[in-house]
């Protein structure tokens, strides 16, 4: 089962009711992934027949989060294909007539029960500590009679007709053999009074005429799995394998990610809707990395994966059923690995929105000398401005006690610093070739500790405490700059 070579046809099934989270975007990868790996077609398709849930802005961000990950759709809304239209609200004739054929062959029934008098037997249900179900008065009544009222104009929604007796087995390609009775199964509503098709038919029919061979979906789809078996077997076609993935779980392992939670996540820089990780820092190739190793493995120890390896790699018999927990340290540390995969151009490229947005204009030539600086020493994209916004600005302002040498007085310390600038004016140019050897002789006439001593070259020049390697930066800065930072600060010391 791993080494599918037949093409296959996937879909991303979407509901636009929300901002696109974590596990919408593991969802997609997936069958992107299988797409590209059998020579297939990915296929997106938008659920929004749900008129009541739906949120204008979710479809864009559903794309905008889909091509910021990398993952490109063979067919959908916005690029057409030929088992159009990929939304589902224009496809409402469709499961309209498709509810007719299942009326028509006796699988499904005209219903007219008032939604006040199915609250309250679904109360008295639950009084009695029963399964909420449709108590089948509609089932009962007589198809012509039925359709005479239809055809009257009586409100009505159309229910699947689950047969009573036996049992139905179904299979889940991750977890195996489910088999269920069917007395347990709900004659559910399959045709709103609307007219839109509820998930039940809509997926069903749809995934069938769209001839999709892999269906991957949530776990939170497996109770209803059963009832979905049936109304396919009931239209006479033949089911796609289905592939029911894990949920994810908060942090802490207890339990789903509420609203509140996740706006929280975002104070501490961290979030699980795939378009805030752009803003915070995040390569897109990082959170492919992190998420497609949640529910899924290539085999005990390999971790680090590209988009094109994944695509060479991915298979179907290393699913994960168990839920699994998000860990934001993995994605910091994927984050990593993969800023540090990029080559230098890509790098700059990617860090200078970030300076931009900062307000600082940072030019391409110099963002290029400075990336082999910082390369090694961030974690996200943003920490780049934290880190090297100094090489942009032209007067940096360290805080004074930040000079002061520890164990010196801050007049001692103006003293080490103009014996500094003496040695680094003598030098025509001042980079690690020229300017450490010299340096380093100073430190030790000085009977001080390089710490000490490069601790407040590092703040004059950087006009901060932590900062890429000491001399490869001032060699960016530039000499002038260099020795004109030096003097700032031998004033600034002077001034205590
Ligand atoms: N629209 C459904 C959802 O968002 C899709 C489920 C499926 O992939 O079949 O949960």
């Amino acid at each position: 089962m791993s080494n599918i070579e037949t093409p296959v046809r996937v879909r991303f099934a979407p509901s636009p009711t929300g901002r696109m989270h974590l596990g919408s975007g593991r969802m997609a990868l997936y069958n992107y992934l299988l797409a590209r790996k059998t020579g297939g077609q990915f296929i997106l398709r938008v659920e929004d027949t749900d008129q009541r849930r739906y949120v204008p802005t979710a479809e864009q961000e559903l794309y905008d989060g889909m091509h910021w990950l990398g993952l490109q759709w063979d067919e959908g809304p916005d690029v057409g294909g030929p088992y159009g239209p990929y939304r589902q609200s224009e496809r409402k004739e469709i499961y309209q007539q498709h509810a007719k054929m299942l009326i028509d062959s006796g699988h499904a029934y005209y219903c007219f029960c008032a939604p006040e008098r199915l609250e309250r037997v679904r109360q008295e249900q639950m009084k009695r500590k029963e399964q909420p179900h449709y108590d089948g008065t509609c089932r009962a009544l007589d198809p012509a009679e039925a359709a005479a009222r239809v055809a009257a104009g009586e409100r009505h929604v159309v229910r699947f007709k689950t047969p009573k007796e036996g049992t139905t087995t179904v299979v889940d390609e991750i977890r195996g053999a489910i088999t269920v009775q069917n007395s347990s199964i709900d004659d559910q509503i399959i045709l709103r009074s609307d007219g839109l098709g509820v998930y039940h038919l809509a997926a069903m029919v749809d995934d069938h005429l769209m001839k999709i061979t892999h269906v991957f979906r949530g776990s939170e789809w497996l109770p209803s799995f059963p009832l979905h078996h049936l109304i396919i077997r009931a239209f006479g076609w033949e089911p796609p394998k289905f592939y029911h993935l894990s949920v994810f779980l908060k942090p802490s392992g207890k339990g789903k990610m509420s609203k509140r939670e996740a706006a929280d996540l975002m104070k501490d820089g961290f979030s699980i809707f795939v378009k805030d990780f752009e803003e915070l820092g995040y390569l897109p190739e990082a959170v492919v990395n992190w998420i497609v190793l949640m529910g899924w493995s290539y085999d005990d120890h390999t971790e680090f994966f590209t988009m094109q390896d994944l695509i060479e790699k991915f298979s179907l018999d290393r699913f994960n059923p168990s839920p699994a927990a998000i860990n934001f340290s993995k994605l910091d540390h994927f984050n990593g690995l993969h800023i540090r995969s990029l080559s230098h151009e890509d790098l700059a490229r990617r860090i200078k929105p970030f300076f931009l947005k900062a307000g600082i204009q940072a030019d391409d030539a110099r963002l290029l000398r400075i990336v082999p600086l910082i390369q090694h020493r961030i974690g996200t994209l943003d920490e780049a401005v934290d880190m090297a916004g100094f090489f942009f600005r032209d007067e940096v302002t360290p805080p004074v006690e930040d000079l002061v040498i520890q164990g010196l007085s801050a007049a001692q310390s103006a003293q080490v610093a103009r014996r500094c600038l003496e040695v680094l004016k003598g030098l025509p140019e001042i980079n690690v070739e020229t300017a450490e050897e010299p340096m380093r002789a100073l430190v030790e006439a000085l009977g001080l500790k390089p710490g000490q001593v490069f601790g407040l070259l590092r703040s004059a020049v950087t006009g901060q405490r932590v900062s890429p390697p000491l001399f490869e930066s001032m060699a960016v800065i530039g000499r002038e700059k260099v020795l004109e930072r030096i003097e700032r600060a031998i004033r600034l010391l002077e001034g205590m």
